[in-house]
């Protein structure tokens, strides 16, 4: 085979993208650059598609074009790299493909130049195609040329800069906090970088920016913002990345609703980039009212609530009222449905009456008529018949009330689509409670985090009734999932006390964790308060997908390997000396 020659770059110079071309530059001369998509050889004549982050242009090279043009187009392969230049001609009304934005022309090309040629791709390019994602990890800077990846990345640029954009027309600075620091307490593990000069010394990469961003409140930023990178050692569950990219943001003096009329709107602008009309304000329900209709701190609003049936627990001896959870237009159930339905329930604890002719009918009269529930509707009766569990006993009854809704609703109404991917429901979750009952270690936790203020009627409470305190916290979700939470922050030195002291810290453990921040606190720190967005869930939801790697340029795979460039990995020996550390026996250094 011949060898192909390879051109220089020289001075050459593109017009125009391969998405730009229109019927109304025919005539027009174009030089174009980009990747070879696709080449096909009609005896003679020879069609290629030129592809680049902007589109595909259908390249014509006729006997026209001259033997040597002829000769090199000949030799391409997919994925080389070449420059053409030539003539933007109108296509035949029959030869015009609608699926191209550039469909209506081709550019018959007179000069092409070999930029540099491609070994035959691992997998082939068209968006459609089912690759195993290792493979697809492995060679991810090709799989990054991929259309649909292309759409992805462009569409989370979009996203960043719409942020970045609305919140600076809102007086918000754009600050840089470390990335080598100590511990912030955002419920994870910490990466640890060791120090080389104080061997035995370590850094942790941070969870979140949380304390930095208080300290600039502290300081007199009064707003601030950060699309930053975050870092949580999490037992990888399924879509978890060790590194994920937070839209963080703090403010002074604001109360809750403040917070939501800077989110709202910025969120307002982020679907518009994407192409997406939502409307404000979004819905708030407290976390009370979450689960006891929802079952869940996330509603999914796209099915609709459960209902309490109040006064109705005597009648079917159950240790709580029971529930009517309501799926429409699912039509009737089948017997095996049915049996399916009823063992879903027993598995979360849950006795399902999905019989309704068997019970009282004024029961299944006020069933009705709470949830509307008409003839083609499915309608399960559910009641916690075992006796009361957790610290917030009803509350783990509508969780499983909660988690067979949405069981439901998944099975038995994906005909109707009720949880369409492109319905999006946003929602605010409020008062969350302070502090999260840690069974394994009898304690109290902090729901959000340890800096989080309590409602100011609840500030007695926290010493006599932590499990009932309401915190000034808030979530938003999105068709289910959370996609931010924040909240605002305790600004007294006294209250921080008291909080820590609910958590069961020591002064002592306090102080060495936090010290900083609680002397920061004695020097005039006004009220302020946050949130951080997750911004790779976002993009997920927006593009259609399901996993956050797909809108991530260099994921880790669910073990947290980089595939590409086989990160985690050992190193010398002689680097862990220098850092003072030696591994235990079992684990190997690189020599
Ligand atoms: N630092 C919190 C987090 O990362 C968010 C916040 O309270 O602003 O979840």
């Amino acid at each position: 085979m011949e060898t192909v020659q390879l051109d220089f770059l020289g001075d050459l110079r593109r017009t125009h993208s391969c998405g730009q071309l229109r019927a109304a530059d025919e005539g027009k001369r174009a030089l174009l650059m980009g990747w070879v998509h696709r080449r096909r050889d009609l005896g003679g004549v020879l069609f290629v598609h030129l592809r680049d982050r902007d589109g595909v242009t259908q390249l014509v090279i006729r006997a026209e074009a001259g033997e040597e043009v002829h000769r090199k187009a000949e030799m391409l392969g997919s994925e080389y790299v070449i420059a053409v230049e030539g003539t933007v001609i109108k296509r035949s009304t029959e030869t015009i493909n609608a699926a191209l934005d550039t469909g209506e022309v081709e550019l018959a090309v007179e000069n092409l130049w070999i930029l540099n040629e491609s070994r035959t791709p691992p997998f082939p390019m068209e968006g459609t195609v089912d690759v195993k994602e290792d493979s697809r990890l492995k060679y991810r800077y090709v799989d990054l040329r991929r259309p649909h990846m292309q759409r992805n990345i462009i569409l989370r640029s979009r996203v960043s800069f719409a942020v970045r954009e609305f919140l600076h027309s809102q007086g918000f600075l754009e600050i840089e906090t470390p990335f080598m620091t100590r511990s912030t307490p955002e419920g994870a593990r910490d990466y640890l970088v060791p120090s080389r000069v104080q061997p035995g010394s370590f850094y942790a990469l941070p969870q979140s920016p949380q304390i930095f961003k208080q300290l600039l409140m502290v300081s007199g930023y009064e707003k601030y913002f950060q699309i930053v990178r975050c870092f949580r050692d999490e037992d990888l569950r399924a879509d978890r990345q060790p590194e994920f990219t937070q839209i963080d943001l703090e403010m002074s003096f604001p109360q809750q609703e403040r917070v939501y009329e800077v989110v709202e709107p910025m969120l307002q602008r982020v679907f518009k980039s994407a192409g997406i009309d939502v409307e404000t304000p979004f819905p708030r329900l407290t976390f009370a009212e979450a689960m006891r209709s929802y079952g869940s701190d996330k509603p999914d609003l796209r099915l609709p609530p459960f209902h309490v049936l109040d006064g109705q627990s005597w009648q079917l001896g159950l240790t709580f009222p029971p529930v009517a959870i309501h799926i429409p237009k699912t039509g009737a159930l089948s017997g095996s449905q049915r049996k399916e339905l009823k063992d879903a329930g027993l598995e979360r604890g849950l006795r399902v009456y999905d019989d309704l002719k068997k019970l009282d009918p004024q029961l299944v009269e006020q069933a009705r008529s709470a949830t509307g529930a008409g003839d083609d509707d499915l309608l399960i009766i559910a009641g916690w018949a075992g006796p009361p569990k957790g610290q917030r006993p009803e509350e783990t009854f509508y969780q499983a009330c909660g988690q067979l809704r949405l069981f439901a609703g998944q099975k038995y109404n994906d005909r109707h689509q009720l949880l369409d991917p492109t319905v999006f429901k946003l929602l605010w979750v409020v008062d969350f409670p302070m502090f999260e009952w840690d069974e394994e270690e009898k304690r109290w936790n902090a729901a959000h985090h340890p800096f989080t203020s309590v409602h100011d009627e609840d500030l007695e409470k926290l010493t006599t009734d932590p499990a009932y305190c309401r915190a000034k916290s808030y979530d938003i979700v999105l068709n289910g999932t959370e996609l931010g939470s924040g909240s605002i922050r305790i600004h007294r030195r006294d209250v921080q006390a008291k909080v820590f002291a609910a958590l069961g810290f020591t002064d002592d453990e306090a102080k060495r964790r936090f010290g900083f921040l609680l002397e920061a606190l004695e020097y005039g720190a006004p009220p302020h308060g946050g949130i951080a967005l997750g911004l790779d869930r976002l993009v997920m939801l927006l593009a259609g997908e399901t996993s956050i790697r797909e809108v991530i340029p260099f994921p880790k795979t669910a073990r947290g390997t980089d595939l590409m460039c086989d990160a985690p990995s050992s190193v010398p020996e002689r680097q862990l000396k220098e850092l003072g550390l030696r591994l235990i026996s079992g684990q190997k250094s690189d020599g």
